[in-house]
This record gives C-alpha cells, sequence and structure tokens, in this order.
C-alpha cells in the first residue's frame, strides 16, 4: 500500500528509469529500518519520511534530496545506519542524512534575540540549501499531523515552528511553505485567535468572491482590447496568520484590510506586467502610497511581482499582484523553483551552485542589514554587524539543544566557560555528541556538547593555552590569581628551568618555542641572549605537571635541527 502510494508520484516525478530504480532501493531500505514502527497516529512510521519525500518531489528537487526525505528519520531509529547509507547509496545522499540528522539537534527555545542565533545555526550547520527543503517538508509534515501529539509537545512544537521553521521559509523565498506552517501553528499557539478570524473570513469571502466575479470580466476585455495576453488570472485568499498579523497593524479594522482577496494576474513577461497595470490604473484609481514594484526591486528573498490596490467598482478596495509564470512558480516554492526550473533539461549540477546564483549569501547579508536596523544600542550594533559566522564562527548545543555561539578553533573548555564560570573551573572531561574527548578539542558547528565536573577541580596555568575565547582566558587567569601564586603547587605543577644548547641558526628560536605551543606548555621567562657565545644555553622557565612532561619535552626538543643538549632542573 505504502509502496504503491509512492510509486505513483514516483512515476509522475519526471525522473529517468535509473533514477527511480535508486529511489525504490532507497525506499526498500528505510521500510526494513522503520518497520514494526508506528506514528501516534497508528500509521505505519513509513507513511512519514514518504509524505517528506512526497512534498520534495513535488518541489521538483533531485533524486539525492528525494533519498535524503526518505532516510531523514532512518539514522535516528538506528545510529549504524548511516554506514550502511555511504555504501549502499553514496557520499551526497550519505552528506545530506547526516546533515538533516545534524541540524534536528537544533530547537528554538529562547528568546527572540537568540532566535537569530538558532537560525543561524541552523543553516551553518546544514551546509547545504536541500538541508533546510528537507527539513521544512519534514516540519510540514510533523504539523500536519500535530494533532496526535500530547497537548504541551504541540505547543512547543508548533511554537518553535512560527519562530524558526516559518522564518526559514521566508527567507529562502517559499512563500507557500511559510503560509501553511503559519496557520497551522497559530491554531495551536493562539487558538481562538484563529478561531475567530476564520469564522470572520468565512462571512465576508462570499460577499467579496461575488464582487471579484462581476470584476474580473471587465478587466478581461480591457486587456483583449490592448492585447495584452493573459496566462491566468485568479483570486488569492490571504492566509490566516497574515490576516491577524495585519489586523493587528491597523487595530482590528477589516475594512482596511485590502487584501483578503486579492486579484492575481500571470502574464507571459514582464512587458506585459507593466501592460496589466496600465490597464488597471487606467480603468480604476490606484490608492497612493499602494503601488509596488518588486520586479525592478524584488524583495530580499527573492520574490518578484507589482502589487497595486484600486478603487474599483463601487469604490471597493481590491488589491491585484501581476506577475510572470517564472516569478509565480518562485513565489510559491521559492529557492526550490530556482532550482527545478532554471535547470530544466540541463543536468543538475548541485545545489551549492544554485544557492549561489540565488545570491543565497546575500541574502543572509540583508538579513544582517535588517538586525542592523531593527538593533539601536551601539552593542548590539556591533554584534549584528558580524556577518563572518561562515568564517569564523561555530555554532555548538548544549544537551538540551541551546545553541552556544563560538569561535573557530574553540574547544570544550570554552564551551564550559560560556555557560558559566564555575562550570569551566570545575571541568573535569567532556563529552561531544556522546564520546568521551579532551577538554583542549577543537569543535565543530553541530557539536553536543557535555561537560562533566568535579567539586575539587580547578584550573591550572595550563588551561590558558587550551581556550580561544578572552572571556575563558579572563576567567581563568582571575581564578589563578584569587588562588595565589602558592597555590600553583597544589596544582601539581611547579617552576623549572631549562637550558638549550646548540647551534644558531635562523629560526632556531621559533622552532623551540614552537615545540612548547605544541606540546600546550607556556612558557614563562625566555632568555635568548648569548651574545654571540654558541656555548651559552637558552634558558626557559617554564611551569610543569611532572617528571613525565619534562621528559616528553626533552625529547621533542632534541629533535630540533640544531639541538645538541637539553637541561633540566626543577627550582
Ligand atoms: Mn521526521
Amino acid at each position: 500500500m505504502n509502496w504503491r502510494n509512492f510509486e505513483k508520484h514516483l512515476l509522475d516525478s519526471g525522473f529517468s528509469q535509473k533514477d527511480r530504480a535508486f529511489l525504490e532501493k532507497v525506499f526498500e531500505f528505510a521500510s526494513k529500518i522503520h518497520e514494526g514502527e508506528k506514528r501516534l497516529s497508528g500509521d505505519d512510521y513509513i507513511v512519514h519520511p514518504i509524505a517528506v519525500a512526497i512534498k520534495i518531489m513535488n518541489l521538483k528537487l533531485d533524486a539525492a534530496t528525494v533519498a535524503a526525505g526518505l532516510l531523514h528519520d532512518v539514522v535516528e531509529k538506528d545510529p549504524q545506519a548511516q554506514k550502511e547509507i555511504r555504501k549502499k547509496f553514496g557520499e551526497e545522499v550519505a552528506f545530506l542524512v547526516d546533515s538533516v540528522t545534524k541540524v534536528d539537534r537544533v530547537h528554538a527555545t529562547g528568546t527572540d534575540r537568540a532566535m537569530e542565533s538558532v537560525k543561524k545555526m541552523f543553516l551553518a550547520v546544514a551546509q547545504d540549501i536541500r538541508v533546510v527543503i528537507v527539513k521544512l517538508m519534514d516540519r510540514l509534515h510533523n504539523m500536519e499531523t500535530l494533532s496526535y501529539q500530547k497537548k504541551e509537545k504541540q505547543d512547543r512544537i508548533a511554537k518553535e515552528t512560527l519562530s524558526l521553521y516559518a522564518s526559514l521559509a521566508d527567507r529562502l523565498g517559499m512563500w507557500n511553505v511559510k503560509a501553511k506552517l503559519e496557520d497551522l501553528s497559530m491554531r495551536y499557539v493562539y487558538p481562538q485567535e484563529y478561531e475567530k478570524i476564520t469564522t470572520e473570513v468565512k462571512k465576508r469571502l462570499p460577499e467579496r468572491e461575488r464582487f471579484l466575479k462581476k470584476l474580473v470580466p471587465i478587466l478581461k476585455v480591457e486587456l483583449e482590447k490592448e492585447k495584452i495576453p493573459l496566462s491566468d488570472i485568479s483570486y488569492r485568499e490571504k492566509h490566516i496568520y497574515s490576516i491577524w498579523k495585519k489586523l493587528e497593524q491597523n487595530e482590528g479594522d477589516w475594512s482596511r484590510l485590502f487584501d483578503l482577496l486579492a486579484v492575481r494576474i500571470i502574464v507571459p513577461d514582464i512587458k506585459n506586467c507593466y501592460g496589466a497595470l496600465g490597464v488597471i490604473h487606467k480603468l480604476w484609481k490606484p490608492i497612493p502610497g499602494r503601488f509596488k514594484d518588486y520586479i525592478a526591486l524584488p524583495k530580499p528573498n527573492g520574490y518578484q511581482s507589482l502589487h497595486t490596490s484600486v478603487f474599483a467598482e463601487d469604490g471597493v478596495v481590491v488589491e491585484f499582484q501581476i506577475r510572470t509564470e517564472e516569478m509565480h512558480k518562485e513565489a510559491e516554492s521559492g529557492i526550490a523553483a530556482h532550482w527545478a526550473y532554471s535547470e530544466a533539461g540541463k543536468p543538475k549540477q548541485g545545489f551549492k551552485a544554485i544557492g549561489k546564483k540565488f545570491n543565497w549569501i546575500g541574502q543572509l547579508a540583508q538579513w544582517e542589514k535588517d538586525l542592523e536596523k531593527s538593533n539601536s544600542s551601539s552593542e548590539e550594533m556591533l554584534e549584528s554587524l558580524k556577518i563572518d559566522f561562515f568564517r569564523d564562527r561555530i555554532f555548538v548545543l548544549t544537551p538540551k539543544g541551546d545553541v552556544i555561539d563560538l569561535p573557530q578553533g574553540a574547544t570544550p573548555l570554552d564551551f564550559a566557560y560560556h555557560i558559566h564560570s564555575e562550570i569551566g573551573n570545575k571541568a573535569s572531561g567532556a563529552k561531544v555528541n556522546e564520546k568521551l574527548v579532551s577538554l583542549s578539542r577543537e569543535l565543530n558547528s553541530g557539536d553536543v556538547i557535555e561537560i562533566m565536573t568535579q567539586k575539587n577541580k580547578k584550573p591550572s596555568i595550563e588551561w590558558l593555552s587550551m581556550v580561544k575565547t578572552s572571556m575563558a582566558k579572563n576567567f581563568i587567569r582571575r581564578e589563578l590569581k584569587i588562588s595565589g601564586s602558592k597555590s600553583f603547587l597544589s596544582l601539581n605543577s611547579y617552576p623549572v628551568d631549562l637550558k638549550i644548547y646548540g647551534k644558531n641558526r635562523i629560526g632556531f628560536i621559533k622552532d623551540i618555542t614552537a615545540v612548547f605551543s605544541r606540546l600546550r606548555i607556556n612558557i614563562q621567562s625566555l632568555n635568548a641572549d648569548r651574545s654571540g657565545n654558541e656555548a651559552a644555553p637558552i634558558k626557559i622557565n617554564f611551569l610543569s605537571k611532572g617528571e613525565e612532561q619534562i621528559k616528553k619535552l626533552t625529547e621533542v626538543l632534541k629533535k630540533v635541527e640544531g639541538v645538541t643538549r637539553v637541561e633540566s632542573k626543577v627550582k
């Protein structure tokens, strides 16, 4: 039954024989893993990945993305599956599934301000626009079946959908998806308002429709006279959530809500968009300030159309939206349409290239600018000017899914201090993605980090070389100073004098100090003034953790070119 449902869509999809055979194999694999598993609705679990994959197919995305849709929950069910996916279905599908799994850990729980970090992290972790689209389709289907969830979960998921997913859909210009997500969420988050507006719209819509039915023939006659070809004309019902938002702006005044039902006109090309606009303005008087040329000046998410509102017959206000077929497809499914239609007939070269064409990064830059406008204090201004988050920021998660934004190269110790200075000070170990790692391991975007603490643990001077953020460094310095210099001994470190003998050559000292930093040993003082006497040693003082460390250091130093002898003396 499930297979037949999927197969029907597969046959309509336009995929090649080879792609269809490939997706059939993926389907079988996913079915096997989810076998016996049920959704809360009582359906077999596989119904959900199928629904997601069909939504992806409807957006006309490539076979790898459809495969990722089928497999998107497989790794959660069986962590071992990731390897098998790579072996069976290749690197690209494995990468998409892996990224979807990572993105799953990103949850929006914080305040609005934290929301911006969450969105950025989501995109940084996703790495590929297709991953974002899989997640949007996943969320859409989960929202469509949210009634089966418990009340508490409904509320949390719906709120997250409004603050994170709808906003991401908007950023990608996927207007249709955004509208669906918002209306579905509103039902759960603001049930009374949803009910009220739906009732009101139902009451007003028939009258409005009757009116437009009279209006459209008048327009059609005029367009024909001016020889403007019409591809389609229809009414667009504004979605409930956006009506509600508009109403709030207008203090609940329905009469100022012009676009409850807008007329959408689709023509073959841009020239005829302006032609149709001329006809409308000749027929009816436009309302000043309501004309918007999004063709000449597209919205940041790429949306293009002409919008105008006019006083139509009997002075009733009507909004028109005029656009080409291509603009229409893009307005409906955003970046996905761009991918599907601009590449028609050509071999698909991967989404990243399309992303560039769509000015994906440009959009994010615009996003930063929006932020900048909305913030007033100079400190926040500086924050929002950082558009380097793909280059030198990473986004990691607490086990609860809170997002922590750190510089590239940051370690679990940075993370610990970021959470709280006491967690930093008492840090004894770390788990990254449930695996034990050292506190100095470099972190990656999407990592989930858990810090283990010990009551009597204290920072050591070496920690200073293990952290990247100045915040962590300051906390460590403060803690070391508060403890007093005597306590260095109690931290099991003691000063050591080292004498290094060897030949003078260019870069000699640099190579020696490099050894210290490689072994993460902080040099306290260095005296390299040998006054031309090669027999005189370079003297280095450092805080040592013990015999073992000194032995290792000596060994490595002896390997440096030119070093003849190393002597150490514990003070
Ligand atoms: Mn899912």
